[in-house]
């Protein structure tokens, strides 16, 4: 009987139970053993701590692979350059456009909110910022001077160029590039099976992961930025639900009930990991077997996404932003506000998919709108559950401009996109 239960429940199911019994427990614990050291070495930092980390490294562990393999594949069936070229600039265009919704929609809100007013600047406060690479390092970086380091230190861009190139040569060497294309092709199946194997570990990772968040995140922390909080979530929560939808409408024709249903497993992931790369294999298997987006998008859009569009790395930040000037009692101009939605696009370009990097950025847009970096100090206490809604909507966007290039290059197959089963993996 329970074992019939357990299989109905499905995986989104057992992710969503493993989440709530994390948070659960982990909240039960600490309010039962707040000081206690053997909570904290043996299961906070010891058993949660072991099982979390092997799930993310888990995902991790496929990143570099699946990017490289997929993508090659990818660019060898798209052996026409011009076909290449219009693909990215059509991605770069659709993922600019969705960042400077997102940005404008968060400083008009959090002007018209003013979530700054309720806090007081306290003396102590302190941040530490990690230089912020300057934009002609961003630009310089893309190329790899050796792409056996970019892979061994997991830089995507660079792995993307790499490949591309890769790619790209290999569909251009007749015969034998076909064989190379096949032995990527096979390999691009095998990868992707691993990823299914990775997602049946998903319950477990993910209650652990959020039982140690629940253990070491105090509620105290939360009361002094509850309204910027609350700006940031409304935000990220209608770019999610309201905008994407809208877009997808407009730009496909798609059915958006069709597209949240299909798109929560990827954003459970993301919410659990904070991190668009640890996401990435499952991006990519959502995109390519639920949604019916043909390899040759899915592998070129949704890697670059992951790495340049975050639309709710930017939400934050131009909440931020505004919020920041407001406790400091700093009043920005137009010509400020217009500084920031650049630079705060650039940040959100240059913020790589890992957790917690959008917020060292955050350092970049404040140093260029003269706004004191301490002011991160602030919002620090709150950034980690921030960080995973954020995570989230950056992923529903990378996968919305995937569908959307997908149907409009003809490479989309919208029978699996409205079959409710297609490619759902077995619990
Ligand atoms: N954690 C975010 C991501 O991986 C990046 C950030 O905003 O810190 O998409």
């Amino acid at each position: 009987m329970s074992a019939i239960r357990t299989k109905k429940l499905g995986l989104t199911g057992k992710i969503l139970l493993g989440m709530m019994s994390g948070i659960i427990i982990g909240l039960i614990l600490r309010n039962l053993f707040p000081e206690s050291e053997f909570i904290k070495d043996y299961i906070t930092e010891g058993f949660l701590n072991v099982i979390g980390t092997i799930f993310i490294s888990s995902l991790k562990m496929l990143v570099v692979p699946l990017v490289f393999v997929s993508l090659v594949c990818g660019t060898c069936s798209l052996s026409d350059p011009s076909k290449l070229g219009r693909l990215g600039g059509k991605t770069i265009a659709f993922y600019l456009f969705t960042t400077a919704i997102a940005l404008s929609m968060a400083i008009l809100i959090a002007i018209a909110i003013h979530p700054g007013q309720a806090t007081m600047v306290t003396e102590s406060m302190h941040f530490d910022a990690k230089q912020a690479p300057s934009l002609a390092e961003v630009i310089i970086n893309i190329v790899p001077t050796n792409p056996m380091q970019a892979m061994s230190e997991g830089n995507m861009l660079q792995i993307i160029i790499f490949a591309v190139i890769f790619g790209f040569a290999v569909s251009h060497i007749g015969e034998r590039g076909k064989r190379v294309a096949a032995l990527f092709n096979d390999l691009n199946e095998v990868i992707m099976r691993v990823v299914t194997l990775i997602m049946q570990l998903a319950p477990y990772g993910v209650f652990a992961l959020m039982a140690k968040l629940a253990l070491t995140l105090g509620m105290e922390t939360f009361s002094s930025v509850v309204q910027y909080f609350f700006v940031v979530l409304s935000v990220l929560l209608l770019h999610a639900f309201i905008v994407y939808p809208t877009l997808l409408k407009l730009f496909s024709g798609l059915n958006p009930i069709t597209f949240i249903r299909k798109i929560r497993d990827v954003q459970l992931f993301a919410f659990s990991t904070a991190s668009s790369n640890a996401t990435l294999p499952v991006t990519i298997e959502t995109a390519e077997h639920r949604m019916g987006v043909d390899n040759k998008i899915a592998s070129f859009t949704l890697p670059l996404g992951a790495t340049i569009n975050m639309d709710g790395t930017a939400i934050m930040q131009g909440v931020a932003t505004v919020f920041i000037a407001q406790v400091f009692g700093i009043e920005l101009t137009i010509s400020d506000y217009v500084m920031v939605v650049v630079t705060a696009t650039l940040a959100s370009i240059g913020t790589a998919g890992v957790p917690g990097v959008g917020l060292i950025m955050l350092a970049m847009v404040l140093n260029q709108v003269g706004l004191p970096v301490e002011g991160i100090a602030l919002i620090i206490g709150v950034d980690r559950l921030l960080d995973m809604v954020r995570t989230a909507v950056n992923v529903t966007g990378d996968t919305v401009a995937t569908v959307v290039i997908a149907k409009s290059e003809n490479e989309f197959n919208e029978a699996v996109f409205n079959d409710t089963q297609a490619g759902k993996v077995a619990p």
